[in-house]
């Protein structure tokens, strides 16, 4: 063995005096230091066991890179080039900048968040947003909580859960969805302490289905919003106001959860329609779910919208106080719906909207301003080109891809070990300073453009890049 026979590394407060750890230790502080130190001195004695040479300078050069580690975000920010736009697990809907700077606002200054200043008495937070949303969906009343799933649970524990003589729940087969991973519709409903009552088939459910069911012990009639899947061939389901009328004839309300939810008809801006909130609420749903950072544009959220009496139990439900939306939330909302009061410049200032609607040629442009640098660092292992892609909307819009794009694609130089290759490129790209998130399909990787507004920051993150050799680890 060529290792130092002993383990003997100078004593922590004689290492605490090297230079560099002094000089972290005015930065930091000298607790955080110690605790790096003391880590790194563990790894160096089992390093050591293991045959390894014991060197102060080893442990300095450690503790240095442990302490930066420590001090490093996990909120990282990344690139989403994923080409699903609004992607759940990278926050769904970047915020514009309105409303950004209305949550900037209200994190760093006291906020009239449930104060009304005219009369210089306690109000609502709901106050905040309830007026902007009757304006834009035409509903009576409106409330805000956590997300679209809090949302959901508040709507039927209210109309349907404990303290309600009435608790059956009806809904068609064809919508007892999961929404990614831990939101299923049956789940929630049980949780709110309602009964569920199915009715039809997965395929097709028809009108008669839904008045056969209605009993005296009905509470609800509910429509779930087919979010991330479709269902093709012999399909049939109920028009949302059919329900509502076969609800209103039994005296029994008819609730909507509408998922992504937008409050504009997207088709005007040439994307596929989804239903909107005022759509509806014109047909007779006495109350809609919606999320407000899925195609709304905004902070996560959840909005229901509809009937006054019907909102005002869910507000004097004990629950809503649980599931409130915090201050910085409820002012990025704000400032988020009134952007569509405005829509002519909708667009231009709604980062999601710009996102989605942004024309392919912009995207080329992008993708071959940055094209070189990348094709240049990975000149030995890959090939870059620019292709045509299509995107997909994301966070439970119609999950097909539709939105005509452009991709770095990156293809290994040969086939032979290529999975390795893009695997270690893969592993690379989410090494950066500002990570970049890809898609790998069909043994080459995908890098859509759409989210890259300006190639600056892709750039300057690029130029760390450093492609692991063969055998070799990454380099972090
Ligand atoms: C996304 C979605 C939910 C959950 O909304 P969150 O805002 O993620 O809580 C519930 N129902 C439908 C139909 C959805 O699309």
């Amino acid at each position: 063995m060529s290792a130092a026979a002993r383990f003997a590394p100078s004593s922590i407060d004689a290492l605490l005096r090297d230079p560099s750890l002094a000089s972290a230790s005015a930065a930091h502080g000298a607790t955080s230091v110690t605790a790096c130190l003391r880590t790194a001195v563990d790894e160096a004695r089992t390093a050591w066991r293991d045959g390894a040479s014991s060197d102060d300078a080893v442990i300095v050069a450690r503790t240095l890179r442990l302490l930066e580690e420590r001090g490093a975000l996990r909120a990282r920010r990344v690139f989403n080039l994923t080409g699903t736009t609004l992607h759940t697990n990278l926050g769904r809907a970047p915020l514009s900048e309105p409303a950004i700077a209305a949550a900037v606002q209200a994190m760093r200054h006291p906020l009239a968040l449930e104060y009304d200043l005219d009369g210089g008495t306690r109000g609502d937070r709901d106050d905040l947003i309830e007026h902007l949303i009757c304006e834009l969906t035409g509903a009576e009343a409106a409330t805000v909580v956590n997300n679209n799933a809090a949302a959901v649970l508040l709507a039927l524990d209210t109309l349907g859960g404990a303290g309600n003589a009435k608790k059956e729940v009806i809904v068609s087969r064809g919508e007892l969805v999961e929404i990614g991973g831990s939101f299923r519709v049956p789940d929630i409903m049980r949780r709110a302490g309602c009964r569920l009552v199915e009715v039809g088939t997965t395929n097709r459910t028809h009108r008669s289905d839904y008045a056969d069911a209605i009993t005296p012990k009905t509470a609800l009639l509910m429509k779930a919003h087919a979010s991330n899947y479709r269902i093709e061939g012999f399909v049939s389901e109920v028009a949302e106001a059919t329900i509502a009328e076969v609800g209103h004839a039994a005296g029994v309300p008819f609730m909507v959860d509408l998922g992504a939810g937008a409050l504009i008809d997207l088709a005007r801006h040439g994307l596929p329609h989804e239903p909107t909130v005022r759509e509806t609420i014109e047909a007779g749903a006495d109350v809609v779910t919606f999320s407000g950072d899925k195609l709304l544009g905004g902070p996560q959220s959840g909005i229901i919208a509809g009937k006054r009496a019907l909102i005002a139990r869910m507000k004097k439900n004990p629950l809503k106080r649980c599931l409130r939306c915090d201050k910085a939330t409820l002012a990025a909302l704000e400032a988020t719906l009134m952007l569509y009061r405005e829509p002519e410049h909708l667009v231009e200032r709604l980062t999601t909207l710009r996102w989605l609607t942004r024309p392919r040629s912009r995207i080329v442009a992008v993708a071959n301003a940055v094209q070189p640098a990348f094709a240049e660092k990975l000149a030995s292992v890959a090939s870059v080109t620019v292709e045509d892609c299509l995107s997909q909307i994301g966070s439970g819009a119609q999950p097909v891809d539709l939105l005509p794009s452009a991709a770095l694609v990156i293809r290994p130089l040969r086939a032979k070990g290529g999975g390795g290759v893009l695997a270690a490129i893969d592993a690379a790209m989410r090494a950066l300073p500002i990570p970049i998130v890809s898609r790998v399909s069909k043994g080459a990787m995908w890098l859509d453009l759409r989210t890259v507004e300006e190639t600056e920051d892709l750039l300057r993150s690029w130029a760390g890049f450093v492609f692991p050799f063969p055998g070799e680890e990454v380099i972090r």
